[in-house]
């Protein structure tokens, strides 16, 4: 059974709708999928239903945008109640530090001499209620400035790049413990990617295991080669994290990341399901396939 516990759609910054997602994993026989769009959780109810109408079993999912002093790390949450307080108002303020944004990375693309207005990344954004670079990408590739998205962020968008601008995201124990009181499950996600490894020590998983009740890491990501997942698979084991795997699908947007690239062992997936149900969260339709897992 193929398990892909990292997805998105262009609810964020894929661009599958989430009932095109969970058709696309029924055709590539991927049979459960998570939808993690980044601080949102507006695309869950439609991939709920797809997942229905077309046989595929649907996690509820979320991709939490975190730091770690300067360092952005993503924290996958699964289960989550979309609307328990106080995690919905802070998701809701990351988005409108998404949009606060736009503006700012347009004014510095026009001094670069790019001349984009807004509602060109507004008619990237159909669908979408979480603003990101991809979209900024998007519309610099619709003008011609750029040939594609990867282009876009190599030029201008990336972390260094000359039209970046940083946004607001959350400390990442706190993120941890607004998804427990939301009743969900944390996984870190891609923990040992370029930028976050010399940040994500085994020191920090370890207390953040113990005193913040940590339940996994993402072991299985198409940016982390073979030698970094056999050490996270390893180092997981040892601190007793769940470890999972996912594609990191974006639909078009991202190369490499094909759906089911990635996948997480169903006895991981009976683990982190029950460690939902124990906080009292939703595991969607893996509830029909647990005992199969
Ligand atoms: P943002 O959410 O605005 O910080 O933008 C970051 C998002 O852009 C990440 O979630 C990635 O999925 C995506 N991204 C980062 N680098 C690239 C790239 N080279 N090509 C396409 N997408 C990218
Ligand atoms: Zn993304
Ligand atoms: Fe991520
Ligand atoms: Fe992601």
């Amino acid at each position: 059974m193929r398990i892909d516990l990292h997805t998105h759609s262009n609810v964020s910054d894929g661009t599958d709708t989430p009932t095109a997602l969970v058709r696309r994993a029924q055709n590539d026989g991927v049979a459960v999928i998570a939808l993690c769009d980044h601080d949102t959780f507006d695309g869950l109810p439609e991939a709920d239903e797809a997942g229905r109408r077309f046989g595929v079993v649907v996690l509820p999912g979320i991709e939490i945008s975190t730091h770690v002093g300067q360092t952005e790390v993503h924290l996958l949450g699964f289960g989550a109640d979309p609307w328990a307080e106080p995690l919905r108002s802070e998701l809701a303020r990351m988005r409108a530090s998404r949009l606060d944004r736009l503006p700012k990375m347009l004014a510095k693309l026009h001094e670069l001499g790019m001349d984009l207005e807004i509602d060109d990344v507004r008619r990237q954004m159909l669908g979408a209620s979480s603003a990101g670079r991809p979209h900024v990408a998007d519309a610099l590739v619709a003008k011609g400035y750029v040939k594609n998205r990867d282009e876009a962020f190599a030029k201008y968008l990336d972390s260094t790049g000359p039209a970046y601008v940083p946004r607001e995201t959350l400390e990442l124990s706190r993120a941890i413990d607004l998804v427990h009181g939301a009743r969900g499950a944390c996984v870190i996600a891609h923990p040992w990617i370029r930028g976050t490894r010399d940040v994500v020590t085994a020191a920090l998983l370890g207390s953040l295991k113990r005193e913040h009740d940590l339940d996994g890491i993402e072991v299985e990501h198409p940016d982390q080669d073979q030698q970094v997942r056999a050490l996270l698979f390893d180092l997981g084991g040892r601190l007793g994290l769940i470890r999972t795997g996912g594609s990191d699908y974006h639909g078009s947007g991202k190369t490499g990341h094909d759906l089911g690239t990635c996948v997480t062992r169903p006895s991981a997936l009976h683990e982190l399901a029950n460690r939902i149900l124990a906080r009292g969260g939703s595991i969607g339709g893996v509830e029909t396939i647990m005992g199969r897992l």
